[in-house]
């Protein structure tokens, strides 16, 4: 069943705009089609069209079932900010992979000119991928943050691992075993991160290596939420 993001749920859900126009004209649903409603809530409700007009349609929910693809646990990514078709992939498959927060960071060597917030656009790249995948609640796309302040926000967390093209320890020997975990991890620019931030993250993250080559910024980012996730029971 096709699924689609609304912003609140209720006994009969009206669809208008982008998603009403992705129900109709790319899909051509009609009246008695069934489709899973989203509201990013952890729950699939499955609904039934029960009208079609030019400009909306109303969908009445039928069944509300636990969303089973979201992850039992948080993971939020620290990554420094790339350019445009990177980010643009990043967030796509950090998303489809179950990462629940994703947190653009500046650093001394990022070369992307745009630090302004492009949140809105990612957090769009992002709801879509969310449908696509099968997740419900959404990755949230949060607005940059300097590495300076992200690091003031690693004590919330159970574990953070910082990607060290320097370190040469495995992630899997570090893993906290508890239930719902709440974990994050970092990743620096194209030019790496220099000394100084190097000490700053080491002081409050757990250093890894993802290997012996040298990753682009957006492999990293893939490869540590993959490893997390294969760490802690999640893949
Ligand atoms: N010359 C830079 C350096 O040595 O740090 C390369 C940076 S790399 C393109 C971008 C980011 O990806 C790094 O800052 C790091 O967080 C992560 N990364 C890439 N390859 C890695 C590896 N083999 N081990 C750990 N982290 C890696």
């Amino acid at each position: 069943m096709k699924r689609f993001l609304v912003d609140k749920i209720d006994s009969v859900v009206t669809l208008k705009g982008q998603e009403f126009a992705h129900l109709s004209r790319v899909l051509r649903l009609h009246v008695g089609d069934r489709v899973i409603l989203n509201a990013r809530d952890g729950y699939d409700y499955i609904s039934e069209v029960a009208s079609i007009t030019p400009d909306s349609c109303t969908l009445r929910v039928l069944e509300q079932i636990t969303n089973s693809a979201d992850l039992p646990m948080r993971l939020t990514a620290y990554c420094a900010l790339i350019k445009g078709d990177h980010m643009n992939y990043l967030i796509q498959k950090l998303t489809e992979l179950g990462v629940s927060d994703f947190v653009p960071i500046t650093t001394t060597r990022t070369v992307v000119k745009d630090k302004g917030t492009k949140r809105d656009r990612l957090q769009a790249i992002s709801d879509q991928a969310t449908k696509q995948c099968g997740r419900s609640r959404a990755m949230i796309v949060h607005d940059v943050m300097s590495l300076e302040s992200a690091v003031e926000e690693f004590s919330g967390y159970d574990a953070v691992y910082f990607a060290n093209t320097k370190e040469s320890q495995n992630l899997g020997i570090n893993v906290v075993n508890i239930d719902n975990p709440n974990i994050a991890f970092v990743i620096g620019p194209e030019g790496g991160f220099d000394s100084h931030e190097d000490a700053l993250i080491m002081g409050s993250a757990t250093s890894v290596t993802l290997g012996k080559r040298i990753l682009r910024a957006d492999t990293a980012s893939i490869v540590m939420a993959t490893k997390i996730l294969i760490a802690y029971g999640q893949v």
